[in-house]
């Protein structure tokens, strides 16, 4: 059964975007946001910089440094060196 295609909105840019209904359908029977494909990309993206990093333990790291930057004032840095 061919599904066809029906207008909806991006629920994040709103930008009018065509999707099968059947997708449509599915999507909001799981209670998934309607997107067009920029958005999901640019989501998919992020999500994947987001495990990336906590997997490396570069995310850790980054809050550590962070951290200790804030802590070290002028003074204690002269006196280090
Ligand atoms: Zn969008």
């Amino acid at each position: 059964m061919p599904s066809r295609l029906i207008n909806v909105k991006c629920e994040n840019c709103k930008a009018e975007i065509q999707l099968d209904e059947e997708t449509v359908t599915l999507k909001r029977m799981l209670g998934k946001k309607i997107e067009c494909p920029m958005c999901r990309n640019i989501r998919i993206a992020k999500n994947l910089e987001i495990s990336a990093r906590m997997f490396s333990g570069e995310y850790e790291e980054e809050i550590d440094f962070e951290e200790l930057r804030k802590r070290l004032n002028a003074k204690e840095v002269q006196s280090i060196f």
